[in-house]
């Protein structure tokens, strides 16, 4: 059974939440603010984190990132009111996973829920630190170095990295990797991926123009070589 632990001042939302989401068969457990999302954050581990932004004693932004900060990868799923929060969740400066732009559909909410879970619950990488040219990477703690150097990654680009790692030397279709690090809620085009590729290649490979570690197959998508 999955556990989700929602974060939410109002209590009839966070009633909401619960409710339906033990109708869907998880485990929940609820936290009124930031503190003690934090509090049963670490005593609940949950598989997921459904946090709104605009919490009293801490706000979401800082649990957000004190949960990355505990190296907790923990897959995290915003719940933002304003276009600015959007906006900021957006560049997922902060580690989070995904966002629900509030009013949301419960319905909706529960896809997201889903394709999160199942973008972040597959097969890790066979050890947590890998190492691609000269970057060191470490899926766990959501880090990238080149030597002491801190490279940045969006918490999309770690979904994509990692499931180039995990199919290092197989083919993967530009299709594959839309259902499997995308999910089918959402609809980016094949041309999103390529451009999610070039970013990447930008962060790893030594020339991006020419790559050694994420190659261009053409006519089928990408192979991964580490
Ligand atoms: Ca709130």
């Amino acid at each position: 059974m999955k556990r989700i632990l929602v974060i939410e001042d109002e209590p009839q939302m966070l009633l909401g939440l619960r409710d339906n989401l033990e109708l869907e068969g998880y485990e929940v457990a609820t936290a009124a603010d930031g503190e003690e999302g934090l509090t049963k954050a670490a005593a609940f581990q949950p598989d997921l984190v459904l946090l709104d932004v605009m919490l009293p004693r801490k706000h979401g932004f800082d649990v957000c990132r004190e949960l990355r900060a505990r190296s907790s990868a923990t897959p995290i799923v915003m719940l933002t009111a304003r276009s600015a929060e959007t906006d900021k969740v957006l560049g997922l400066e902060l580690g989070a996973d995904d966002y629900v732009t509030k009013p949301f559909s419960i319905t909706e909410l529960l896809a997201r829920v889903r394709a999160v879970l199942r973008r972040t619950g597959g097969r890790p990488p066979a050890q947590d630190v890998v190492r691609i040219g000269e970057i060191e990477v470490d899926f766990k703690l959501h880090q990238a170095k080149r030597g002491k150097a801190r490279v940045e990654f969006t918490a999309r680009e770690f979904d994509l990295l990692r499931y180039f790692v995990q199919h290092t030397g197989q083919v993967v279709t530009r299709e594959q990797i839309l259902n499997e690090v995308w999910g089918y809620e959402e609809f980016p085009t094949t041309r999103t991926i390529d451009n999610f590729v070039a970013k990447l290649r930008q962060k790893i490979e030594r020339a991006p123009h020419a790559p050694e570690h994420i190659l261009t197959i053409h006519g089928s998508g990408y192979k991964f070589v580490g």
